[in-house]
Order: C-alpha cells, then structure tokens, then sequence
C-alpha cells in the first residue's frame, strides 16, 4: 500500500511540472506583500491570481485607482508594479486589470 501511495504522489508531482498550476500559498503571501509595497497612489489590489506554466509563471491581478487619474499616472503604477513581480520572480508573466474606483469589481 505504502509503495502504491508513493507511486502516486510521484506520479502527481511530475504531472504538476507539466501541468498548468496556482503557486503555494506562501508564494502568493510573498508576492501579495511586495505588491503591496509598491502600490503608491492605487486604492487596492485584488483578484490577484497566478498559474505555473512550465518555467513561467503568469500573474494577473486587478488594479483600483481614482477614477479622474490621468492613464500616463496608472501607467507608470503599473510599470511600477511589473517590474516589483518580476524582481520577485524573474519568470513572471504579468497581466493588470486597471479599474477605477466606482467600477471596482
Ligand atoms: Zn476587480
């Protein structure tokens, strides 16, 4: 039985290389607090989702910011914000879903 159970936890462990998967939670938490550190002039951070694929990684969150901020001020949060994700994790692949405040969803 014991050999069996180990048989498949390799068996899972392989296929979880090959295969599309969300990060460990304590990954997340990681990423989650140096966006957070590196959100200046945003309301919020949310819907933060991410999946290994291979060696890459694809991150995608929803970014809130006032409503009346000039695209070029979100912009450069969102530069901002990248290159935090990638600094972290040199393989991200970072995808932002800017929203203003009264639309947030
Ligand atoms: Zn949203």
């Amino acid at each position: 039985l014991n050999i069996l159970w180990m048989g498949v936890r390799l068996l899972r462990e392989s296929m979880g290389g090959l295969m599309d998967e969300a990060l460990p939670a304590a990954e997340l938490e990681r990423l989650q607090a140096c966006l957070h550190a590196a959100m200046a002039g945003a309301i919020q951070i949310h819907a933060l989702k991410t999946r290994r694929a291979g060696r890459l990684v694809f991150a995608e969150f929803h970014l809130v910011v006032p409503g009346e901020m000039p695209v070029r001020e979100a912009h450069a949060i969102c530069d901002r914000l990248e290159a935090t994700l990638q600094q972290a994790l040199p393989t991200a692949v970072v995808t932002i879903h800017v929203e203003p405040e009264t639309q947030a969803e």
